[in-house]
């Protein structure tokens, strides 16, 4: 352990409205503790810069999941192993399920959650890409009380978020209508698992009649932010041919930011990035609606 454990705070707050004073009290200086998986990494690196952290496992409201017949709600601290098993995510939001299966190995499944990978905002998590596709939106509160923003532009430069220093985020609320589309998720990095993506793609499509009626594309890894790729969408419009999926591919070199790092160059996440791109397509015509393929 690199750092000295004695500079640092940590509060265990029972309730929710005690959690929010104390951030509104020293904004910016109080942060969330989810699951810690990546707080504990910094810490254990010595490169941990904030040092007051306020406990949220016990907060009530954060946890769990509710249905309406318009959304599924998921409390922030929902962990990966929960957005697994959970029948309603399986059937209707099944990126979300495979970007789950995708995040770390079992430990970290036990413990990371959905928030802390939201806030933690990493251009190469694998959630994020699913979220995207799903349009969802986020609760953030604070003492002054609650609101909600579209998770799409929720990141605003690298490791940047729109969310003000004193509020943490509540809920991620998923709107229930993708059912019917088909659905592609692929995470390509140096081994099968335990290693952070080179290139994370979602796909969805609408298909009615053997052509395409609506397209959702969003990568992880190959830009500062999360990124959907608005133009390479409305490109995927009518029957699927070589020349779409061309342009298609031709549109998304255009539109990603890859770079060069030490996980891998910006050539290879380019043309892996059209790759995907291209086994999505193919698989349209092919994938049940709902199934990832
Ligand atoms: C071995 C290992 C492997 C990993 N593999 C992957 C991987 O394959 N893919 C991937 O995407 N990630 C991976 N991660 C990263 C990590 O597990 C995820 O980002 C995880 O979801 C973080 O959630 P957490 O609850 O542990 O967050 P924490 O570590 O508790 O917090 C992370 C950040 O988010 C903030 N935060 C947490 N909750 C909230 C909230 N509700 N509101 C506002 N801010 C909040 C914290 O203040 C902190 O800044 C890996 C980590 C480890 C250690």
């Amino acid at each position: 352990m690199r750092s000295f454990l004695p500079a640092y705070d940590m509060r265990v707050p029972l309730e929710l409205d005690e959690a929010l004073e104390t951030m509104a009290r020293e904004p910016g200086e109080w942060k969330p503790f989810a699951g810690g998986t990546d707080i504990m990494v910094l810490l254990e690196q010595g490169k941990l810069a904030d040092r007051k952290f306020l406990s949220i496992a016990r907060l009530k409201g954060l946890r769990g999941f509710t249905v309406s017949d318009d959304h599924v709600t998921l409390g922030a601290m929902m962990t990966y192993r929960q957005v697994q098993a959970t029948t309603i995510l399986q059937q209707e939001f099944p990126l979300l399920c495979r970007a789950a299966c995708e995040t770390g190995g079992i430990a970290t499944q036990n413990r990371g959650t959905l928030g802390g990978n939201i806030a933690n905002a990493s251009p190469a998590a694998d959630s994020p890409p699913a979220l995207l596709i799903y349009d969802a939106e986020l609760e953030l509160v604070s003492a002054q009380g609650a609101r909600w923003v579209p998770y799409a532009g929720f990141h605003v430069g690298y490791k940047k978020i729109n969310m003000r220093p004193e509020e943490m985020i509540r809920n991620i609320r998923l709107p229930r209508t993708k059912k019917n589309w088909r659905q592609y998720y692929r995470k390509v990095g140096t081994r099968r698992a335990q290693a952070i993506s080179k290139v994370c793609f979602a796909g969805a499509a609408l298909v009615d009649n053997g052509g395409i009626t609506g397209a959702r594309i969003a990568l992880g890894s190959v830009a500062p932010i999360p990124l959907r790729c608005r133009k390479t969408e409305a490109l995927l419009q009518g029957p699927l041919s070589t020349e779409m999926i061309q342009a298609s591919a031709d549109q998304l070199e255009r539109e990603i930011q890859p770079i060069d790092d030490f996980r891998s160059t910006a050539r290879y996440r380019a043309r892996v990035g059209q790759k995907l791109l291209e086994e999505f397509l193919l698989g349209l015509m092919t994938t049940p609606a709902g199934r990832p393929a």
